[in-house]
């Protein structure tokens, strides 16, 4: 650590007591994507006192109102402008111990947001910006988690939001135009064995979010099930069939389609004429998720023809294949080194995760780096999920990113200009990005049938 390290640390230290209440609180408050309303303005609250003028997400023009804000941190020099997220979203996991309302940050990421307040702090202090250059957007985010499809689409309906996913209903309200590169950190749990606070793999999986209703007709289960089309039994077999379709799933597309049923709405005693299912088609690149989503929908289309009943399918685009910038990646992992030495850091320049972020359609159109602060023990997405050592989530996660922020724009920004320079991005600008999602959305009876009881079958997304 240098002497200009050491700075940024005390920074950082002078907040603790901040920083672990916001932790505290956060987790005592969790609410699930784009109803963050009690995080959204405790936090605003917060950087107000700090003297911050937030920009509110839902407040601006054109746009419905939804949680999440954004702060500029002007060097008052012309530079690169670098993003910080931090995710404002929880969980529905109604058996965690300590859940609230049925809800849990059982993926830490009030810890996030907890640590992005904390650097908002410290930016504050009269040498944070010395030497640099260019702007730092700490960005307050919602609804990274993927959930509610039903209450996401009703919101699609009514207009207050375009995208499931907040980072790219963000990126819709223009919050990311004008930024050059991006950092986030998540929380992670450093496993038996594995003494690492900070670690960081190449990317990880994209994904498409889907709604399958399957569509019968109710009579009485004892009585007359005969004049019944069972929807449960449909669905049920159109997850057989989907999982008979697994091993056609090329291994290198790192296919996931992990569907939930969203249960039945009425008594034992009456053959369930709906039955929703929930799920995701993961994969390695949008290509394959395409591919293997058409798969996935004939199947469920096959499965309400054998029954007699109908399925409505409604595809949407969840998030991008998520790449880490390598030469951005060697930064961060030098910043995290420096911070706590190296044998307590571990970057995996090869390693692909199956989960997603929303932090993958950000990577699509600027460099950018997701890496993970160790602190938490359990299972993330898990009823034991606990963040027990919020020093190393929270403190550590500020002090690597004020490194990095340092690392990035100071010498005239000039680590930043290279990396962005040299950065082929997969979309040449968000706008071309988002056109290409919209292509996802699908809406389709896919199973008509007609007075002679023949069928009609429309399952494909024929838009290009
Ligand atoms: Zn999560
Ligand atoms: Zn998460």
């Amino acid at each position: 650590m240098n002497e200009r390290q050491t700075t940024l640390v005390n920074n950082a230290d002078k907040y603790r007591q901040m920083v672990l209440e916001a932790e505290r609180w956060l987790w005592k408050h969790p609410q699930t994507g784009y109803t963050e309303w009690e995080a959204h303005n405790y936090l605003v609250e917060k950087y107000q006192e700090l003297g911050y003028e937030p920009v509110l997400a839902g407040k601006i023009d054109g746009f419905g109102d939804i949680p999440g804000f954004y702060v500029d941190v002007n060097t008052g020099r012309e530079g690169p402008v670098l993003a910080v997220f931090g995710e404002l979203d929880a969980l529905d996991i109604a058996n965690h111990p300590e859940s609230v309302n049925g809800m849990t940050h059982c993926c830490g990421h009030h810890a996030q947001s907890a640590a992005l307040l904390g650097l908002a702090a410290a930016l504050k202090e009269e040498n944070a910006l010395d030497g640099l250059c260019g702007t730092i957007r700490l960005i307050a985010v919602p609804a990274e988690e993927m959930i509610q499809l039903n209450f996401r689409e009703e919101l699609r309906q009514k207009g207050v939001i375009k995208y499931l996913g907040g980072k790219t209903e963000f990126m819709h309200r223009g919050i990311l135009d004008g930024v050059d590169l991006a950092i986030m950190v998540h929380g992670t749990a450093a496993g038996e064995g594995e003494p690492y606070d900070f670690e960081c793999g190449y990317g990880n999986n994209g994904c498409m979010a889907k709604t399958i209703r399957f569509k019968g007709k109710s009579s009485h289960a004892g009585g007359a099930p005969h004049l019944g089309i069972n929807a449960q039994y449909a669905a049920m077999l159109g997850l057989q069939a989907v999982n008979d379709l697994r091993e056609t799933f090329p291994d290198q597309d790192t296919i996931r389609f992990h569907p939930i049923m969203m249960g039945v709405n009425c008594a034992v005693n009456i053959i369930p004429d709906e039955m929703k299912i929930e799920s995701y088609v993961r994969g390695k690149t949008l290509t394959a998720i395409k591919r293997e989503n058409t798969k996935v929908n004939r199947a469920m289309a096959g499965a309400a023809l054998a029954i007699g009943a109908g399925v409505e399918l409604r595809d949407r685009p969840g998030y991008a294949p998520e790449h880490h910038d390598k030469e951005f990646m060697k930064l961060v992992e030098s910043c995290c080194s420096d911070l706590v030495g190296e044998a307590r850091v571990r970057f995996d320049y090869e390693d692909w995760g199956t989960g997603s972020s929303d932090f993958g359609d950000i990577t699509c159109v600027m460099p950018g780096v997701q890496f993970n602060a160790a602190g938490a023990t359990g299972t993330f997405h898990g009823i034991d999920f606990d963040p027990s050592d919020p020093e190393r989530l929270c403190m550590n996660s500020i002090k690597a990113q004020l490194f990095v922020i340092d690392a990035l724009l100071s010498d005239e920004g000039s680590a930043a200009k290279k990396i962005v320079a040299a950065y082929e991005p997969e979309y040449p600008s968000v706008k071309a990005y988002l056109a290409a999602i919209d292509t996802m959305v699908l809406d389709k009876d896919a199973v008509v049938y007609d007075a002679n009881g023949n069928v009609t079958v429309d399952f494909q997304n024929t838009v290009e």
